[in-house]
This record gives C-alpha cells, structure tokens and sequence, in this order.
C-alpha cells in the first residue's frame, strides 16, 4: 500500500474517520450476542498501512514460442500480477495414481508445468479437521494443514508463491455453507475468536517452519454474510480480525484477503465492504469468485470491485474463476457445466473458449479495474483418477479423498456431502486431459502478457436448423456460423456430407428431422433439416404484427380486438390476435382467411385459442369451401396460456375452389370482461 502513494492514505484516512464515528464495539445494525466489552478486540485499528506488504519480485518469464492458442495480448500487466491457480486437489490426485505430464507428455511435477506456463502462484484450501473419528478423510483432497505444507514446499521450490485459503470449517465452505468445526461447535464466540487466532496462527508456522514462500492467506471461502458458523459481521468481524493478526505476525509481508462471492447480487459487495470498514478490519484484498455461468457480466465484476478499491483503498482481484474445455464427463462422477447449457456469451466448451474466458477475465481485472493484483483459476488440475467405471473410481475417492467428497463426510455433512458424494464435477474445467497432459490453455497465463495473435480459425461451428416444407426443396446452407479462435464470429464454408440418395430420403420420408453432417474449415457441422407440413395460410402466427390476410366481422363491437405484441401470451413467437371487452354480450366476432388458388385435395384446418371470463362461449374453427360450410370444430376458453387447439378435418378441396378458415368467438351469458387470444393457424395438405 506505501507504494501506492499519497490517495490511498487520504482514503485511510477517511475510513478510519468514519471507523471513529461509529466503535466497533458499538454495532448499530445487529444486536451482539455476547458482550463485546469481553472481547479483546482482535484489531487496534492502526491496521494495513502498518503492515504493508512486499510486492512479488517476481520476474515473468520469457514468452512462450510457438503456442497454436489464440491468446490477445493483455496490455499494461504489472510483473507482479498474480495469476494462480488452485490445485489443492493434487496429492490426493496423485496418490489415486494420476500421473501428471508437461507439454511433451512426460512425466513432470505439476508445479513445475505450471511454473513454465506463467503461473505465479498456487492457491490451497485448508480446512480445520476433515476426518471422521476413525481417520477417514471427507474428500475434496481432504486438504488439512499438513497438505498445504506439502505443497507449499514443492511451489516454493519452482519460484511460486502460495496463497493460503482457510476455510475455517471442516469441510466445504462457500455461500450455501459456513460450518464450524466439530472441535469448535459449542465454543462462544470469545473462544472462538481465539481458537481461530491460534489455527491460523499454528498452521502458518507450519508453512513458515517449512520455508513455503507465502504471499496471500485468506480467512474464510466465499463468505457471504456468514462463516465458522456464524452469521452475524459483529462475529464474523472478530473471526476474521483474529485470523488477520495471525497472518501479520506469522508472515508479515504477505496480504491478508477476505473472499466473497455472487458480485452479479446487485449492493452486496458494498454492503460487506461497508461492514468491514465500520468494524475498522484489517485486510488488503477483497476478493471475489467469478464464474461466468452464474456471476453476472465481467463490467459488473469490475465496477463493484472498482467501487471498494476507490472507496476503502483495497487492492481487488479475482479469486476463483473457470471454465469448461469439454463437455464431456471422464470420471463418471456429473458435471456442474456441460451438457444441457451453460455455455456463456460466445466462449465455446474448447480449449481455446477456456482460454478466452480467462484472459478475458484477467484483461477485466488489469485493464478495467481499480487496484486489481490478480486472477486465480479453480481446480485446473482436478482431473479424473482414471478408472474405468463409477466402481473404480469411487474406491479412489473413498480411499485417498479424490472426488469431492467421501461417503465418510456424513458425519460432518449428512445432509449434502453424506448424499451426494462422489467424484470430480469440474474435470472438464480442468486445465489438463484425463491423462494428466496440461491443456494448451493452461498457456493462457503466459501468452496474456504478450499476445500470441497467431492466424485465425474457426474453433466451433454453431448448428443450422433448416425447415423445409414437404412440397418444398432442401437447400442446404454453404456457410455456418462459427466462433473463431479470438471469440469473434463469422461464416465460414462448409461441406455437407449428403448424396442423392439421402436427398431422395428426406424428400420421400413425410414430417421428419435429419442430421446432416459436414466439415467447417475442419470442425463438424450439422444441419437438422426439419421437413415440415406445408401451412397454405399467411401469416399463419401472427408475426408480420398487422391483421392481414386476416379478415375480422365483429358482429358486437368489442372493446379490444387487434395483433397484439407479447411473448408471454402468444402460443409461438411474438404476436398473436387478441380480444377483450368489458361489457357482457360484446365478444361476438369472425376471424378469417380466404385461400384461393388451392391445388385439388385435401386439407385440415387447425387453429388455438386461450382466454377466460367468457360465461357461456360459443367458439370454433371452421372452413368453408365455395360459400358452404364443409367442417366445424369446437374450442373453448379454459385460462390464461392453458391453450385449446382445434381441428377440422376432411377439407375437400377441388380444383379451382376458394376456401375460407376462420374461428368465431362468441361470448354472452355472464361473459362480461370476456378476453382471449389467437394463434397459429395451419391449414395443411393431408392427400
Ligand atoms: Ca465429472
């Protein structure tokens, strides 16, 4: 913070005003649980400035050569930007028996591939005691204090930093769940106040006894609003001040950074922020996950992250990000992100898609974000372990704590661990393949600095939907759209895999869909090719907006009866015809179209109606043929968007005959405030 100068300490200056006004022994918003004259006060208030911290030293490594990822350079990133990874899950990956690999696929240590892909710092989740009484682990790496050293030893040995993320739970702990230690469940808020000072305080002297070059600690994971069981700031304040004096006495240069999540939920990360600022606590970071799926727009990140930074003076960063390169699932064990959607703005699920978001979201934090130090990607290194069913896998898990949680964690989770366990749901998040070979996106970290703008090509090929009227001719597309290797989109040409014969087919077939496969500048395309009934009647849906080729007779004077435009209540598309009058008696009208130039034959009539407060309704289709009626077909209202369809069938139509279709809607009785609407009339050839 020294190096940042003059402002921020105005901003200081003015936050510890405002911490003056307001004690943080006397809440206003929350009433103590406990008497806070009780409570030692983990904070004096003179707090970060005291404890500025050291930058990163850290010298970027050359450019890598002759990367095939698209990477757009990333311009003005400071040497020291963190860009990390988390990869608590990689002993008890390895010891499952995954092997990881470097680029050329050998055998590497991972924190070396890693460190040669421009990763400058490795994240570790520590969580209190993830154990059952008889030493089984819960799983999610079952990462305790004593994998954190032992990770930490093999990333300081590479030249990377670890940044240290306490849970203070046993076990998961994010948004959804904050639980306190089974040591620590019936201890009030004093004692653990000093259990959480003592944690943090013993398991840093691990790391530091072990020479773990430790930049970042943060107390607690994704603590929105709650943590170690609490769920009032006037506690959770304390908890976090504790673990805060731990870190400045144990490892006095690195940063202290709180983490929350969910930035898209609109005031939420000012009000913890304010909270945090009325309690005078003393940290560096706010920190927040991003994930794309589910955390609202990259410019909302950065203008809520901006905000803190420009309000308190707090460096910002992203502290957990990802996405997926597959859509497939290698471990038997579902995926979070994959098949049925997910898929973000035009990042497609590849490699190179996985890429763009991270450098995206990196550009976010370095280009557009106030005070922004880092982005740190989730998991990369959970892949599977490599069995070949559930069965096998699942011993893995059990054994060694590779999948995300054991059977074993019911005794701590009953209710979401105890049964839901099982494997990885994020291996297609991974930044290496099933075999352990790192992802050419894990390159990302490297190439933002420089840009790698190498030639462009298509990356995914969106799929066509073609409808082609029986009577009608296939005409397949020459182009399909497809998102390039910088995220951009555009046609590219295509080549249909189709001969005579599957022509003759779909032509032949009747009402049918076909999936044609081609080759897109060497992805496979697909065009479905929908051979549908040929509707004889314009404007079949409504959707040109205006009432012709429709004809309406309102026999009683309606109050409303026009195309109206509104998604929510039309049957498809955006329009539909609607009607509505408040009197009783004055819904009374014919809706039509007259068809000329019929080919001989014969047809059926089917149209859809949705309404209500009709009292007794006369409703229905109809179709006249040469002034006479030839078939009838009766609906009714039955409520809002619970539609009626009716059809009138055995329309005979002979050459040189005009056909009328139409619907009448006649409401009377009790049909005051009588309201409906009409869509999607077809009138299709049946022989
Ligand atoms: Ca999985």
């Amino acid at each position: 913070m020294k190096r940042k100068g003059r402002m921020m300490t105005g901003m200081l200056a003015a936050a510890m005003l405002f911490a003056c006004a307001a004690p943080a022994n006397t809440p206003q918003t929350e009433a103590p649980q406990t008497n806070p004259d009780e409570i030692t006060a983990p904070l004096t208030g003179e707090g970060a400035e005291e404890h500025a911290s050291e930058p990163l030293h850290y010298v970027p490594a050359p450019k890598i050569e002759g990367s095939s990822l698209y990477v757009k350079k990333v311009e003005n990133m400071p040497d020291d930007f963190i860009l990390g990874m988390d990869a608590s899950s990689v002993n008890a990956e390895e010891q499952s028996g995954v092997r990881y690999r470097n680029f050329a696929g050998e055998e590497q240590d991972v924190f070396l591939t890693l460190a040669e892909s421009g990763v400058n710092t490795v994240r570790v989740r520590v969580w209190n005691h993830p154990y059952d009484a008889d030493g089984n682990g819960y799983g999610g790496g079952n990462n305790d204090i004593d994998k954190a050293v032992e990770i930490g030893k093999r990333v300081t040995q590479y030249g990377m930093k670890l940044l240290v993320d306490f849970h203070l739970s046993d076990f998961w702990a994010d948004p959804g769940k904050q639980m306190v230690p089974l040591a620590w469940k019936d201890m009030k808020i004093e004692e653990k106040t000093e259990a959480v000072y003592q944690f943090v305080k013993e398991s840093l002297e691990k790391l530091r006894d072990a020479g773990v070059d430790v930049g970042m600690v943060q107390i607690g994971n994704e603590t929105n609003g709650a943590l170690c069981g609490e769920k009032i700031w006037f506690n959770i304040q304390y908890l976090m001040g504790a673990g805060s004096k731990a870190v400045r006495e144990v490892y006095p240069s690195a940063l202290v950074a709180l983490h929350f999540a969910n930035p898209e939920k609109a005031g939420s990360y000012a009000g913890y922020a304010k909270k945090l600022a009325y309690y005078n606590l003393d940290y560096d970071v706010f920190a927040s996950s991003y994930y794309p799926f589910w955390h609202g727009t990259l410019e909302n990140l950065a203008a809520v992250l901006s905000e803190i930074a420009e309000t308190y003076g707090k460096k910002v960063m992203v502290m957990e990000t990802s996405y997926a390169f597959t859509t497939e699932d290698t471990d038997f064990s579902g995926n979070t992100i994959g098949e049925g959607g997910g898929i973000v703005k035009s990042y497609p699920f590849t490699v190179q898609g996985q890429a763009n978001e991270v450098r995206d979201v990196i550009d976010t934090v370095v280009n557009h974000t106030t005070n922004g130090i880092g982005v740190v990607y989730w998991e990369g290194t959970w892949i599977t372990v490599g069995g070949s069913s559930w069965e096998e896998n699942h011993e893995l898990w059990e054994k060694y704590g590779s999948g995300w949680a054991s059977s074993y964690a019911a005794v701590y989770d009953p209710n979401d661990a105890g049964k839901y366990y099982g494997g990885s749901a994020v291996d297609n998040q991974a930044m290496f393949d099933r075999y352990g070979k790192p992802l050419e996106s894990l390159r990302v970290f490297n190439l933002s600095r420089y840009g790698n703008e190498v030639e462009l090509l298509p990356d995914a090929v969106e799929d066509v939907n073609l409808y082609v009227d029986l009577n009608g001719r296939i005409e397949l597309p020459e182009t399909v759209n497809a998102v390039m290797t910088d995220d951009s989109k555009q046609p590219v040409p295509v080549q249909w895999n189709v001969t005579e014969a599957d022509y003759e087919k779909m032509y032949a077939g009747g009402v049918a869909t076909y999936d044609i496969t081609g080759d897109a500048g060497g992805l496979e395309a697909h065009c479905y090719v929908n051979m549908i009934e040929y509707n004889f009647l314009e404007n079949y849906s409504f959707e040109s907006g205006e009432e012709a080729p429709w004809q309406v007779t309102d026999n009683a004077k309606a109050d409303e009866l026009y195309v109206e435009r509104k998604v929510t209540d039309s049957k498809t598309g955006e329009y539909h015809y609607h009607f509505w009058s408040a009197a009783a008696n004055s819904v009374d009208f014919v809706l039509t179209q007259p068809v000329e130039n019929l080919p001989a034959g014969t047809y059926k009539f089917t149209i859809s109606i949705m309404g209500d407060d009709g009292g007794d309704t006369d409703i229905y289709a109809f179709a006249i043929v040469d002034g006479a009626e030839v078939g009838r077909a009766p609906l009714k209202l039955s409520g809002y968007n619970n539609w009626n369809t009716a059809t009138v069938q055995e329309i005979v139509v002979g050459e040189g005959q005009t056909v009328t279709v139409g619907i009448a809607v006649r409401c009377s009785g009790a049909g005051s405030g009588a309201w409906g609407k009409i869509d999607d009339a077809l009138l299709n050839s049946v022989s």
